[in-house]
């Protein structure tokens, strides 16, 4: 089958989570089938390169799960971007707007060597608030953000109007 195809079925909309208005994409099912789950860590690899990232960025929670196997694939270190206060050494913070108020996101102020090539991954590329903030996050830290990979790309939001000319890899696109 289509990966593109078996991506889409296996992404679940629930309408009102996490409030009212919102409908989330939940990837739990993808993840829980081994052939989405290999091909969408494939497909992300195969498209940069092995050899070409020294560290992939991964954004609290769900990025986690798809950047930590895509950084063994591409022989890669794995670097943490997580919500404020959550990080235990020295961090850089970057607060962003949301549609009611701000969040903050936080890396460690020693994870990237000065001119680190970085990835950075996610589940759903929304607004587009989240990647910038954490594209800046990379490049306090002395890294050079080469792209961003996502699973979902919400266009309606257009939240890749944000981000500048940053290579922006999205395996879905509604
Ligand atoms: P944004 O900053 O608006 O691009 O939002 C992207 C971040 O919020 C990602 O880390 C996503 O996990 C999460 N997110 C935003 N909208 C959704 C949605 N409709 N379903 C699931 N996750 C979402």
């Amino acid at each position: 089958m289509d990966l593109g195809k078996l991506i889409q079925e296996r992404i679940r909309d629930i309408p009102d989570y996490p409030k009212a208005g919102v409908v989330f994409k939940d990837i739990t099912p993808l993840l829980a089938d081994h052939i989405a789950f290999a091909g969408v860590v494939d497909t992300i690899v195969n498209h940069h390169g092995r050899g070409t990232i020294d560290k992939i960025v991964g954004i609290e929670a769900r990025g986690f799960i798809l950047a930590a196997p895509v950084a063994y694939h591409f022989g890669a270190g794995f670097v943490p971007v997580r919500k404020k206060g959550k990080l235990p050494a020295a961090t850089h913070g970057q607060t962003y707007d949301l549609e009611y108020g701000t969040e903050t996101i936080e890396i460690h102020s020693d994870a990237l060597e000065q001119g680190d090539r970085v990835l950075i991954v996610d589940d759903v590329l929304a607004t587009g608030g989240t990647a910038q903030a954490a594209a800046e996050l990379v490049r306090r830290g002395g890294g050079d953000v080469v792209g961003l990979s996502v699973l979902l790309e919400l266009s309606f939001l257009h939240g890749r109007d944000k981000l500048g000319n940053l290579d922006v890899h999205s395996l879905v696109t509604v």
